[in-house]
């Protein structure tokens, strides 16, 4: 067998990592189908449910009939259009920045800006539960790379303290923690960002559409702007329900990003009708605000439920709730009891976060209906009771 994979693939079965993906035969916001069987989807980040709104689906359907089904080439070469522009001025005033660029997905965007903006005489400051397209950013930079303990700011201070004889400093950090669901300190590392003459790269996949004043993300809803040290990354398959993602900044980042972001030269641009979907959905995203607020009950509503049940939730504020299970084996057989009970949520695993801190990662969205949570609640309790993380 080739380089012995087959060896690798049984170890990682014996440890409970081996990764499959479910064969899912339909799927919407709150429902997946999988061997016949209709279950209760607590796992996807769709989290306004923006992605089965029929105004959008229209729209790109509209826009694939107009433009066609695929761009056809890189954006530097032939791929740009009309709308890409459309689209980047309505991101950037999203976010309230001067100017915004398209990437095909978010972690192209983290690799891309990453490793255009460091290189080897620089330092990156990478806080220890960044997302892999992060981390990978890093590694691609060649830069110098510090990892501080998570949310810590005290001691990036002091690697920040010590770090004068590096080119460039960049502070880089997940604004809303995928697998944790808490929420970075974004204004204490804008201050030491200012304090160091540092960057900080705010990567807000999952705060986008979310938090903030019409949903503008994490950095307004502590209601920071910087342009000179402030560079934002946000995702379009997320809450924005498409596929896709940008970063927001500075005019003068923007246009050297186009120059040097070797996965936004180097690609083919993403269809026309998934650029004209992100548009809708800004669109949807500001006109629709009770989308947030029923987001925001049923995050309430899940955390004080699993909360008062004793499970442990991490330090999650969010609507990324994880309950922590500890053993990989306890994340999966805890999947498996819930799916025989109608629910399926993911059981996350080393590496995608650390050796004993495995979970189910739970998430909800604006569309799931009281009734559903208090199913998700009683399989819960009773899963939660088996596996005795709660008595
Ligand atoms: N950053 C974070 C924090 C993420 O959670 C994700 C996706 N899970 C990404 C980046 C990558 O985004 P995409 O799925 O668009 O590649």
């Amino acid at each position: 067998m080739m380089f012995d994979l087959d060896k690798e693939l049984q170890s990682l079965k014996e440890a409970g990592l081996l990764r499959t993906m479910p064969g899912v035969e339909a799927r919407n916001v709150t429902h997946i189908r999988i061997d016949g069987r209709e279950l209760l989807l607590m796992a996807s980040n769709d989290y306004l449910g923006l992605s089965q709104h029929p105004q959008l689906i229209s729209c790109g359907a509209r826009a694939a009939e107009q433009w066609g089904a695929g761009s056809g080439s890189a954006r530097l070469i032939s791929g740009s259009s009309a709308l890409f522009d459309t689209l980047e001025k309505r991101l950037a005033d999203f976010k309230q920045t001067q100017a915004a660029l398209v990437f095909s997905t978010g972690y192209m965007a983290n690799i891309g800006l990453l490793s255009a903006l460091a290189e080897k005489d620089d330092i990156i400051f990478s806080d220890e539960l960044n997302h892999a397209s992060i981390i990978d950013g890093c590694r691609l930079s060649r830069a110098k790379v510090s990892v501080y303990p998570h949310l810590d700011t005290g001691t990036l201070e002091a690697q920040l303290r010590q770090s004068g004889r590096y080119r460039r400093r960049i502070i880089v950090t997940d604004a809303l923690f995928s697998m944790d669901g808490d929420i970075a300190p974004l204004p204490r590392l804008l201050e030491l960002a200012r304090s160091h003459d540092a960057v900080l790269i705010v990567d807000d996949a999952h705060g986008t559409g979310v938090l903030g004043p019409k949903g503008r993300g994490t950095v307004a809803h502590f209601g920071l702007e910087d342009c000179d040290r402030l560079v934002l990354m946000g995702t379009l398959g997320k809450a924005l329900g498409c596929f896709g993602a940008f970063v927001a900044g500075s005019r003068v980042l923007i246009d050297y990003l186009v120059n040097r972001a070797r996965s936004f030269i180097f690609t083919t641009a993403m269809p026309p009708s998934n650029v004209a979907v992100a548009l809708a959905a800004l669109d949807l995203i500001e006109q629709e605000p009770t989308l947030r607020e029923r987001l925001q009950e049923n995050t309430d509503f899940m955390h004080r439920e699993l909360g008062s049940l004793g499970f442990d939730l991490g330090n999650s504020q969010t609507q990324i709730i994880p309950i922590m299970a500890g053993e990989a084996s306890t994340s999966v057989a805890m999947a498996a009891d819930l799916m025989e009970q109608g629910i399926f949520l993911q059981a996350i695993r080393p590496p995608t976060v650390p050796k004993d801190a495995a979970r189910l990662r739970l998430t909800v969205t604006a569309l799931h209906t009281r009734q559903q949570l208090e199913q998700v609640v009683t399989a819960l309790e009773k899963t939660g009771r088996t596996f005795k993380l709660i008595n």
